[in-house]
C-alpha cells in the first residue's frame, strides 16, 4: 500500500466523461452529445486565429483588457470586474478554490453540471445535492438546504442538462435569502440562447452575493478554443485574481473570442436558428410520443418510458450515426440529451427516434 494518498476528497470524484465524438465502424457520424454550435465560430474569429499565428512566439496579455473591454462593452458591464478563464470551467473552479474547503459545504441540484461536484470535492468541501422540482431549480429547496457551511451555491440558468430556467425573480429571491457567508453562482453558459436575458448581469451589480459566468463554448462555437468568463462583485473579482495564473489563456485564444464577441449578426444568426430549430426538434419528437419540457438552451432533454428504452434508442440512433448524450450521471436515466443540430441532423434525429419507436418506415 502506497504512503502517498492525495488530499481527502479528490478520490470521490468520478472523472468528468465529455461527449462521444465516434461511431465504430461509421465515418460522418453527427455529433449532438455536446451542446456545440453546428455552424461552428464566425468568420472573423476564424480570421483572428489564422492571423494570431504569426505571433505565437510572443507570451499572451496577462490582464486581458482588450477582450474585458470587448465583452463589457457589447454587455454594457464594467470592465475591471470581468475575469476570463480556460473556459467557464476555468472560473467555476477558482470560486471552489477561493471559498470551499474542508468542512464547507457547495450546493448544486439534482441534475445539476457535473463540475460543481467536482469542484468543492476537489477542493474538499462536501457537495450537497438539493431536489428540483419536476426538473426545474427549486428556490425553496435549495434555501431549506443551506446551513452555516453553506458557501457556494451553483445554479445554471437555463439548466444543463435539462434545459429548464427560473425567472429573475425567482433568482433575485434565492439571492436575497442566502446567509450572509454565501456567494450564488450564476453559470450561464447558455444564457446567450435566451432573448433579452442577461444572464443576472443586473443582479451582481445590485448585490454583493452574486457571481455570473459565461462562456464562448456554446454559442459562439468555440468549445475547442477554451474561453470563458466570470462577472461578479469587486471584492469577488479581486480573490479570484489572486488565483488566476498570469497566463491562462493564449494569445490566440484572446485576440479569437474578442472577434468572436464582435461579431454581433453570427451570433444573432446562430441564436435564432437554434431558437426555430428547437422548436420543430421538440414538437417533431413529440409527435412520436416522445415529451420534452420547454428548451431554453441548445439542446433537448427528450423522455423515455424507462432507462432500458432510452438506452436502446440511444443505440438505435448510434447505428444511424447520431451521437447523443446519455444522462444517467444526471439522475436523468430514462432521457438522452440532444443537441439542436443544424436543420439536416435535427431531421435524422426525429426521423430515427420515429423508425425507432415504430411509427415511421
Ligand atoms: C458547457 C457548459 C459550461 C461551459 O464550459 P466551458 O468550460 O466554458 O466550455 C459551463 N456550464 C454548463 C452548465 C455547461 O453546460
Amino acid at each position: 500500500m502506497t504512503k502517498i494518498t492525495p488530499q481527502p476528497g479528490i478520490l470521490d470524484i468520478d472523472p468528468y466523461v465529455g461527449g462521444a465524438s465516434h461511431v465504430e465502424g461509421i465515418s460522418n457520424a453527427v455529433k449532438l452529445s455536446s451542446n456545440e454550435n453546428p455552424f461552428g465560430p464566425s468568420e472573423a474569429a476564424k480570421e483572428a486565429f489564422r492571423k494570431a499565428a504569426y505571433e505565437l512566439h510572443r507570451y499572451p496579455s496577462t490582464d486581458h483588457a482588450s477582450l474585458r473591454a470587448a465583452i463589457a462593452e457589447v454587455h454594457g458591464l464594467d470592465a475591471g470586474r470581468i475575469i476570463c478563464g480556460v473556459g467557464s470551467d476555468e472560473i467555476l473552479a477558482f470560486l471552489c478554490q477561493a471559498y470551499a474547503g474542508p468542512g464547507d459545504e457547495v450546493i448544486h441540484t439534482e441534475h445539476g453540471f457535473a463540475i460543481y461536484r467536482i469542484g468543492a470535492l476537489t477542493n474538499g468541501a462536501t457537495p450537497v445535492e438539493v431536489p428540483e422540482r419536476e426538473r426545474v431549480t427549486d428556490v425553496d429547496a435549495i434555501l431549506a438546504a443551506c446551513t452555516e457551511r453553506t458557501k457556494l451555491v451553483f445554479i445554471a440558468n437555463p439548466n444543463n442538462p435539462t434545459g429548464t430556467m427560473i425567472g429573475e425573480g425567482e433568482i433575485a429571491r434565492l439571492a436575497e435569502g442566502l446567509p450572509e457567508q454565501t456567494l450564488l453562482v450564476l453559470d450561464g453558459a447558455y444564457a446567450e440562447y435566451v432573448e433579452n436575458y442577461d444572464g443576472g448581469a443586473a443582479l451582481v451589480e445590485a448585490r454583493e452575493n452574486v457571481v455570473m459566468t459565461r462562456t464562448f463554448s456554446k454559442l459562439y462555437g468555440l468549445g475547442g478554443l477554451r474561453v470563458g468568463w466570470g462577472y461578479g462583485p469587486a471584492h469577488v473579482i479581486d480573490v479570484l485574481n489572486r488565483i488566476r495564473g498570469p497566463f491562462n489563456l493564449s494569445q490566440a485564444a484572446l485576440v479569437t473570442a474578442e472577434a468572436a464577441i464582435r461579431d454581433r449578426a453570427w451570433a444573432e444568426k446562430c441564436r435564432e436558428d437554434n431558437t426555430r430549430l428547437r422548436a420543430w426538434l421538440a414538437e417533431a419528437l413529440a409527435e412520436h410520443g416522445v415529451p420534452s419540457d420547454t428548451s431554453t438552451a441548445n439542446f433537448i432533454l427528450a423522455r423515455f418510458a424507462d432507462r432500458a428504452q432510452a438506452e436502446a434508442c440511444d443505440e438505435y440512433l448510434k447505428s444511424q450515426g447520431l451521437i447523443v448524450r446519455r444522462v444517467a450521471g444526471y439522475n436523468l436515466p430514462h432521457c438522452l440529451r440532444i443537441t439542436v443540430g443544424d436543420e439536416a441532423a435535427c431531421r435524422r434525429v426525429a426521423h430515427a427516434v420515429g423508425q425507432f419507436l415504430g411509427n415511421v418506415a
